[in-house]
């Protein structure tokens, strides 16, 4: 018997997973607030509920793709209920270590299993199927998920038990995060020395300078083609979305003791593109432009 699932939260990355789950064969419900998807949504195949609820209510299986934590949790809290005892609910959104926590506690309460299973990949990994998922919750839990989220990715790691997979993904956020401004700052200051820029490239990237900011994501226009610095950093990875990901990780490390003043310093640096700048809408590797634009007196 197929498996039926249903789907919450069908924005930039929601609605494509959706598409590839209908793709792959599953009965697929979906929710969203927002009326300007329900058309979309009916294209790619989906059902469109009334509410979150009634998605979920004939579901063995639950998505949900939400901008923040406490809309999860309220989504969860609506359609927990519904559910019936021994269903799976899974949450795909970056989220904070707190609120991942009150989830599968929550879902536990409801004898429904639960797996935070957080992306990297982008609404260009979410349309084509490649996603990387990084997962938290139990074993068993994890092998019922591994079919459907292979519909939706290419790397899937089990991480560890609940809340395992958002700290992995809030951990390389930030280390991308932080080498994004390393990489940026090293082409800044090779521009003032006169060093060219593919000769720049051409050392740190076979030396050991090299990092994937640099090597896949180069923030200066020539070296890499492919990467959004040649297309006037259009995202790619929007700046304000690399906020919350560095808020998050702050968040993290307050509330667990650790020190990470790399992780303060580029929150702080994202945060001036992005709110003092009102650069948020561009690419994160654009802070190339604004730390290459801040002269440092002589
Ligand atoms: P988005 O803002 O495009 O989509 C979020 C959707 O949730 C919207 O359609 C919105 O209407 C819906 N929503 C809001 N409140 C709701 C509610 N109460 N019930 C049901 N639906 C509700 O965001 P996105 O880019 O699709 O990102 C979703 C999540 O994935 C975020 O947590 C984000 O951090 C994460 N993420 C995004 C990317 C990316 O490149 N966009 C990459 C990796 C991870």
């Amino acid at each position: 018997m197929t498996l039926k699932l249903a789907i919450i939260g069908l924005g930039n990355m929601g609605l494509p997973m959706a598409a590839n789950l209908v793709r792959a064969g599953y009965l697929t419900q979906a929710f969203d607030p927002n009326p300007a998807v329900r058309d979309a949504a009916t294209a790619a195949g989906l059902t469109f509920t009334a509410s979150a609820a009634e998605a979920a209510r004939a579901a063995d299986l639950v998505i949900t793709m939400l901008p923040s934590g406490p809309i999860m949790l309220s989504v969860w809290a609506e359609i927990l209920p519904a559910m019936r005892p021994g269903g799976l609910i899974i949450d795909c959104s970056t989220v904070d270590i707190v609120s991942c926590r009150s989830a599968h506690a929550m879902a536990a309460s409801a004898r429904v299993q639960s797996l935070d299973a957080p992306v990297s990949g982008g609404v260009g990994g979410a349309t084509a199927g490649t996603l990387t998922f990084m997962v938290g919750g139990h074993a068993d839990a994890y092998a019922r998920a591994e079919p459907v989220l292979r519909a939706m990715g290419r790397n899937l790691t089990h991480c560890g038990g609940g809340g395992a997979g958002q700290a992995a993904k809030i951990c390389n956020n930030m280390i991308l995060g932080i080498s994004m401004i390393a990489v940026s700052e090293a082409f800044a200051l090779a521009d003032r020395l006169g060093l060219s820029r593919q000769a720049m490239f051409d050392v740190a990237s076979t030396a050991s300078g090299q990092c994937w900011a640099l090597t896949s994501y180069c923030p200066v226009p020539g070296p890499v083609p492919t990467s959004p610095a040649n297309r006037g950093y259009l995202p790619g990875f929007a700046a304000a979305l690399m906020l919350k990901d560095l808020n998050l990780s702050q968040a993290a490390a307050n509330s667990a003791g650790a020190n990470t003043p790399l992780g303060a310093a580029a929150t702080a640096l994202y945060r001036q593109m992005t709110e003092v700048e009102g650069q948020g809408g561009r690419d994160f590797s654009a802070i190339f432009e604004m730390i290459a634009g801040q002269a440092h007196d002589i």
